[in-house]
């Protein structure tokens, strides 16, 4: 497991169509764009209305399901809900999610800064397991599958964004680049993330890897364990195209989105070269 594959008649004939087409072994993830929190699982939620507001400009990543829409890219799995009912980015096992002791694996407790969000409640955790985390995961899964099955091989695009800025005691504000490329140390080949930081700056933006945010999403079925899989995380600066404090888009938004694009197409541009040599 974990090799490409043999290069078949059939094979070189899907590259062939692929070559100016869709590119369908894309599968875009979209995991934090939405703020939708229904009365079913929001109902254990004790900020107020103004206080969840505040956390929601903070954490969501607005807009980013039109972000990185490219229409190059039909195959997008958008998270239906807020993070504030369901991470869907975090590990499914709160033993093996980093995020778990600060009381935000899958199901927050906690707010960024610690304060309570909801009681733990285990009834509802498995709930939406059930209802949110899993469907998800076997939609992800299931187009990863797909892609596999069809043209041997997938690239994850994993799209996010960030708080321009943050405060770190005793450095005061940081400034943080305008993207961020996380990666992953098995499904992230260097040369796919070298050739996102060289368009990033051709582009005429800043670019860090792994920094503030670092990793790449694989569905469990395939991580670590076969490298058909390709996953990079695309993060974009929160203050190219939007407003952080009352979650609307700013004036740069299209053309923000644009370089979004054309990031994402340089990505597959490097997997469709990388297929060559199968
Ligand atoms: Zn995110």
């Amino acid at each position: 497991m974990g090799r490409q594959g043999d290069g078949s008649s059939v094979q070189s004939i899907a590259v062939e169509a692929l070559k100016d087409g869709p590119s369908p072994f894309v599968v875009v993830h979209v995991p934090h764009a939405s703020t939708e929190i229904p009365a079913k699982y929001g109902k254990s939620i004790i900020l107020s209305q103004k206080q969840l507001w505040r956390e929601q400009c903070r954490m969501t990543d607005a807009f980013c399901d039109e972000l990185y829409d490219a229409p190059e890219f039909p195959v997008r799995i958008v998270a239906e809900y807020s993070r504030f009912v369901c991470d869907v980015e975090r590990f499914r096992d709160d033993r093996l999610e980093p995020r778990a002791k600060f009381g935000q694996g899958l199901m927050y407790t906690r707010t960024t800064f610690g304060k309570r969000l909801r009681l733990p409640d285990d009834e509802l955790r498995e709930e939406i397991l059930r209802e949110v985390y899993d469907p998800h995961h076997e939609r992800l899964t299931a187009a990863v599958e797909n892609a596999l099955e069809r043209y041997g091989k997938c690239l994850v695009v994993d799209g996010h964004s960030f708080p321009s800025s943050t405060i770190a005691k005793p450095l005061g504000i940081l400034t943080r680049p305008d993207f961020d490329i996380g990666t992953d140390s098995y499904h992230t080949p260097d040369g796919l993330r070298d050739a996102l930081c060289e368009k990033i700056k051709e582009l005429g933006y800043s670019v860090k890897v792994n920094t503030p945010f670092s990793g790449a999403i694989t569905p469990m079925k395939f991580y670590q364990k076969d490298k058909r899989v390709s996953s990079i995380m695309i993060e974009t600066n929160r203050r190219l195209y939007m407003n952080s404090s009352d979650m609307t888009k700013s004036a740069g938004f299209e053309k923000t989105r644009q370089a979004v694009h054309a990031i994402m197409r340089c990505a597959v541009d490097y997997c469709k070269l990388l297929n060559n040599t199968l």
